[in-house]
């Protein structure tokens, strides 16, 4: 039988768990994270910030520290693959929102959220090298059990369970059976960062080409010297059709060979830089078969529930996975900081998140707000001379902002300067 406060046990300590235990702990709410690796490597390469998600971080305070790291967004250029302007258009404060958009290195904004736990949480809030392996529910409570790497274990107790441990969530498959491996797009998504010189404002994200064959190009941070930025490239090629069995397990952290990317670029032209050099000036990089899960008809199972990629896995088009996550975060302690406890403030949680989440899901399956991209490339495949003629600004319009309510980050959704 528990006694005391309430305390949360978050599985996970990716973007979504430790987002999650801040907003928790601004609530009072006691928690505690337990997280696989016995060391929080410097992994990934960039992620988007998008107003919705730094409305949420904003409100932790965190805007100073994402400042330090960061590269405030100011403008977004969707472009066909031969270099052609298809959709543009102001971001962050730029676009009249009350907080900036900011582009930032994973591991910069894993380390900004660490930063806070260890500033603000009790110590030892945080267990490293700790994998969840089990949890069984009684009448006040769980005892959620973690395995350490030399094979002991760890139990501990808490009122709620939370599964924030990722695609591959152990959590999800105790509750989830017999799901299988994630769903491949078919499309393999190359990713690096190298300091390289600044394009335009210094402040751009350029996406080039439709879903079967993108670059993107962004920088995530500040460079080794005043003419260069840290710079975020990503590369997303169709291999085969949607649904098969990857070619290799979906890791985020597999390293490519320039070998399998170098002929590819060829395809794209990005006017303001010279992409294949860059790309052959980044020491490592990575691949991941984009792979994303069919959307749960719930989340929670009794005193235990999912948050982020555990619950809703997407593809990164239309920059939403971190943004979700942190979303969910949100959500989950808006519900126990109102007095709701136990498995009525999962299933309260889960009212709240999975429908917009699981919409952002099937969204982007299909493109996410790039789709605008695919329509242009597949009325007029070659360059063109007006892309009016070729689409018309209403039509290109409906497709953008569509998907911006949809995610919960339209200019009118948020509160606006
Ligand atoms: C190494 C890595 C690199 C990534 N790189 C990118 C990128 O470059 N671009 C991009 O858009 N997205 C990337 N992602 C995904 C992105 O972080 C998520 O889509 C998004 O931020 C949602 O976060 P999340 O916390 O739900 O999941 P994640 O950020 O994946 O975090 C899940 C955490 O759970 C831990 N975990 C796993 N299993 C267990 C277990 N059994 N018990 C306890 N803890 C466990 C993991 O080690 C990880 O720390 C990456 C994720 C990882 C793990």
């Amino acid at each position: 039988m528990r006694s005391g406060p309430m305390k949360v046990i978050i599985a996970g300590a990716g973007i979504g768990g430790l987002a999650a235990a801040l907003s928790l702990h601004k609530q009072g709410i006691a928690c505690e994270i337990y997280e696989k690796v016995p060391e929080l490597l410097q992994l990934g390469v960039g992620l988007t910030l998008l107003p919705h998600a730094m409305t949420e971080l904003d409100a932790l305070g965190l805007v100073p520290a994402l400042d330090r790291v960061a590269v405030r967004t100011e403008h977004l250029y969707y472009r066909t693959r031969h270099g052609q302007n298809v959709w543009d258009e102001p971001r962050g404060l730029k676009a009249g929102y009350k907080v900036p958009q900011f582009s930032i290195h994973r591991a910069d904004l894993q380390q900004v959220l660490l930063n806070a736990i260890r500033e603000r949480l009790p110590a030892g809030a945080l267990t490293l090298d700790a994998a969840f392996e089990d949890v069984t529910e009684h009448q006040d409570g769980i005892v959620a059990r973690f395995r350490k790497a030399d094979g002991s274990s760890l139990e501990v107790d808490g009122d709620i369970l939370i599964g924030a441990d990722g695609i591959h969530s152990a959590v999800r498959s105790k509750f989830v059976q017999d799901e299988g491996k994630p769903r491949w797009s078919g499309l393999m998504l190359w990713r690096g960062s190298v300091d390289w010189p600044r394009f335009m404002d210094g402040r751009s994200i350029i996406i080039s080409g439709g879903t079967d064959c993108k670059f993107i190009l962004y920088p995530i941070g500040p460079g080794k010297t005043p003419a260069t930025q840290l710079m975020n490239w990503a590369a997303v090629i169709r291999q085969a059709a949607p649904g098969g069995l990857p070619p290799a397990r979906e890791e985020w952290n597999r390293e490519a060979r320039h070998e399998d990317l170098r002929a590819l670029l060829s395809r794209f032209t990005v006017p303001e830089a010279d992409i294949a050099a860059m790309v052959a000036a980044t020491p490592m990089f990575w691949e991941f078969p984009m792979c994303d899960r069919d959307p749960l008809p719930r989340w929670s199972f009794g005193r235990v529930s999912l948050l982020g990629d555990a619950a809703h896995a997407m593809y990164p088009f239309g920059a939403n996975g971190a943004a979700q996550a942190i979303l969910d975060g949100r959500a989950l302690a808006d519900v126990l900081g109102a007095g709701a406890t136990g498995a009525e403030a999962m299933q309260l949680y889960q009212a709240e998140r999975l429908p917009k989440a699981n919409d952002v899901v099937a969204r982007n399956r299909n493109g996410g707000p790039e789709r605008v991209i695919d329509e242009v490339e597949a009325r007029a495949p070659d360059p063109f001379a007006d892309i009016d003629a070729v689409l018309p600004r209403a039509d290109r319009e409906t497709i953008v902002r569509g998907y911006s309510r949809l995610a919960g980050f339209a200019a009118e959704q948020l509160e606006r300067t």
